[in-house]
């Protein structure tokens, strides 16, 4: 593998592929085909999502119209109602949300959209973008995604950040909402390219392939797909012991659903699975290595000790990581992510700025061979020695990212 054919499949896949759509779906097709192409035997394994369309939505704001995008799978509506601006979640500012629509600063979490849901909202505003950039226009397609409303719905609308400001700056008083969709379920899909080894055990080596609705996901995360390729690239031939299976995960910006839906699928295999090695986002000009483990702190150290050997610099930590890995974690595979980050203000994720520019291709062959060689090494392991064990401290945290626990008020 050479900087000409990461240039290659940077540029063959510089196209938005959002979960579910066709464009994934030739993504996939795509991957599956460089996976041949190297030598190894490659599948894809497709997945049930939720899907929406003749999605259409309005918003006014006393009477004027605002660029919006209505929430997939939100349902359809017809509602007017106060304008509340919610900055916090505490009890009293919940307290006011009552009958309104509600216009909040962070994300639709699963803890956000349940308390207003019970504290009696009407709607829901969230927006993101640069207020101070220009060029930065475009408005995400959101979705409320399955997990957050456990069923319930609520009318949710996405605005740019600019629209936001200009909402509070000019004391809007009444909005009305009205979003029409059809809602049904679509495919999504996993690609998988395997390795045999001698043993019956394996490791899962993962990384996604879709990306969000304004962007090209070169960074996050095809990128770490080419990572994964190498990694094949560079193994092949080699006489591995674990067998190794290479999932490019679709449907991970849905909220991990391609790896959640490999592990489901592959539920008695996973016993067999010693570790998780998941790439999402290297190979940037800028931005320091990190190694973020969901499984024992002796992982932490062996690769602390492993970067110094191999000459390659990194940071290593225990952590969950919003990306696959976490899926696996949370079944019990030990799991860890690697990634090169950048900082946002260079090469930022979710929009339209994620594009090749912000890659090396020669920073993603080294941040490549530097995982190849610890993939190797732990598939040419006497025995995988990292245990079998999730720490408590790593599964609370899971608990709180995937919102089957409340995290406490600090
Ligand atoms: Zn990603």
């Amino acid at each position: 593998m050479d900087t000409k054919y990461v240039k290659k499949i940077l540029k063959d896949t510089a196209y938005v592929r959002t979960g579910g759509s066709r464009e994934e779906k030739k993504c996939a097709e795509y991957l599956a085909k460089r996976c041949e192409d190297l030598g190894a035997r490659a599948w894809i394994e497709e997945f049930p999502v939720q899907a929406a369309k003749d999605l259409a939505c309005t918003l006014k704001a006393d009477g004027t119209q605002i660029s919006c995008l209505g929430y997939r799978n939100c349902g359809s509506w017809d509602v007017e109602a106060k304008l509340y601006y919610m900055p916090d979640a505490d009890r009293y500012s919940l307290s006011e949300a009552k009958g309104k629509i509600v216009l909040i600063d962070t994300g639709m979490t699963h803890d956000m959209f349940g308390d207003l849901y019970e504290a009696g909202a009407k709607g829901i505003i969230t927006y993101s973008g640069d207020a101070n950039n220009p060029s930065d226009t475009g408005i995400d397609q959101k979705e409320l995604r399955g997990y957050v409303c456990e069923g319930k719905k609520l009318p949710c609308v996405h605005i740019h950040t600019r629209d936001a400001v200009k909402l509070i700056e000019k004391g809007a008083k009444k909005v009305s909402i009205s979003i029409s969709q059809e809602e049904y379920e679509e495919n999504s899909r996993n690609v998988v390219a395997y390795l045999k080894g001698k043993r019956k055990e394996s490791i899962v080596l993962s990384a996604h392939y879709d990306s969000t609705s304004l962007s090209l996901g070169s960074y996050d995360n095809m990128s770490g797909c080419i990572g994964l390729l190498g990694i094949l690239d560079e193994l092949k031939d080699e006489k591995i012991l674990y067998s190794l299976y290479f999932v490019f995960c679709g449907s991970e910006e849905r909220g991990l659903l391609g790896s959640q839906a490999y592990c489901a699928a592959h539920e008695k295999e996973l016993e067999d699975v010693v570790l998780n090695i998941n790439l999402d986002m290297i190979g940037t000009h800028m931005g320091g290595f990190l190694a973020c483990v969901t499984a024992e702190e002796a992982l932490v150290d062996y690769i602390r000790y492993f970067g110094a050997i191999e000459g390659f610099g990194l940071k290593a930590k225990q952590g969950v990581y919003s990306s696959d890995s976490t899926s696996f974690a949370d079944r019990g595979v030990p799991a860890l992510s690697f990634a090169r980050l950048a900082d946002n203000t260079v090469a930022p994720i979710h929009n339209v700025f994620d594009t090749l520019v912000v890659l090396s291709p020669g920073r993603i062959l080294t941040d490549t061979a530097f995982i190849a060689k610890f993939a190797g090494t732990m598939a040419m392991a006497g025995t995988c020695p990292v245990s079998r064990t999730i720490p408590d401290s790593m599964k609370e945290e899971m608990d709180y990212r995937l919102g089957r626990k409340r995290r406490p008020e600090k």
